[in-house]
């Protein structure tokens, strides 16, 4: 599971500090020098783990926490708010149109579990009591409408595509009729994908925001990419504006540090982690369960 070298060096270094009873500031220094070293090899950005412990040490070194009768457990609380924060502090939904349908505009580059995700999505919004409509926009890789039509028929959601030779702006447009026919109240676009961003890929992107305004542009990154996944949604975001987050793979034994980094880097929280293959294997990101994982 991610994180998993991480929680365990945090621990030892977390045990040593209890084992201490009173502690001095240098005690406190070196435990936050081991959090530093443990959080750079979980591969988390080098900036965020910067500030990360400065701002820990501002609160941790002080007479207020080391007089305390719990000093290493005060230290450690503040380490696990200050892990929350930067994963954005309290769990975030999807934004939802007051006037239906919700559109969902799915982007990620290919690999990442975009459509997979959408499934995913459309499942478990589809268990909440939502109509959803799976929308075939990536035409460029035929699989890619035949994936989600399996993906449609094995959850019975209704999947809508136009084929190969349309023009993905006009699928999406195409889309928002179908579903006021067929009573959906919830779009998912599953749009194209590249492996590496590319110019043409944004502008058509672009091209489906402008002509469909969606309520949510939700990114899907895979969390096995590390650093690459931050840069991916620092450039995702700056030509798209996204609104949230799904990190993929989460299951992996990859280093996790994309989840750590990727909301204090572009300021867009992780709205959901995709924790297996399953159709089942999505959940809402908590950011405190999260710490609260790492950190034992
Ligand atoms: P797309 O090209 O972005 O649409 O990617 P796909 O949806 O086709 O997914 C690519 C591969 O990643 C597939 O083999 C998926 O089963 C796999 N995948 C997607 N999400 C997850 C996940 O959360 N965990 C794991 N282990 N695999 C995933």
């Amino acid at each position: 599971m991610i994180f998993s070298n991480l929680a365990e060096k945090l621990q030892d270094t977390f045990d040593k500090l209890r084992g201490k009873g009173k502690l001095s500031e240098s005690d406190v220094k070196s435990a936050l020098k081991e959090v530093k070293m443990a959080l750079l090899e979980a591969d988390v950005n080098y900036k965020v783990v910067k500030r990360f412990v400065n701002k820990i040490e501002e609160r941790a070194v002080g007479k207020e926490v080391m007089d305390s009768l719990t000093p290493a457990q005060q230290v450690i609380k503040i380490v696990n708010e200050e892990m929350q924060n930067l994963m954005g502090g309290s769990q975030e939904e999807i934004n939802i149109s007051p006037d239906p349908p919700t559109i969902i505009m799915m982007v990620g580059l290919q690999g990442s579990g975009k459509t997979t995700s959408a499934g995913k999505l459309a499942r478990m919004l589809s268990n909440k009591g939502k109509n959803p409509l799976l929308v075939a926009a990536d035409v460029y890789r035929p699989a890619a409408i035949r994936q989600l039509q399996v993906l449609g028929e094995r959850l019975d959601l209704p999947v809508f595509s136009m084929g190969e030779d349309s023009d993905p702006v006009d699928i999406a447009k195409g889309s928002i009729n179908f579903a006021s026919t067929h009573n959906c109240d919830t779009i998912i676009l599953d749009t194209a994908g590249r492996l590496h961003i590319d110019q043409e890929m944004m502008e058509e992107l672009e091209g489906i925001k402008g002509a469909v305004d969606p309520d949510e542009i939700l990114l899907v990154v895979d969390a096995m990419t590390g650093q690459d996944a931050v840069n991916v949604a620092q450039n995702f975001d700056k030509r798209l504006d996204i609104d949230g987050i799904l990190l993929t793979k989460m299951d992996g034994d990859a280093r996790g540090g994309a989840a750590l980094s990727i909301k204090e880097i572009t300021g867009k929280p992780i709205k959901f982690a995709g924790t297996g293959e399953k159709l089942a294997d999505l959940e809402p990101f908590h950011p405190d369960r999260m710490a609260s994982r790492i950190l034992g």
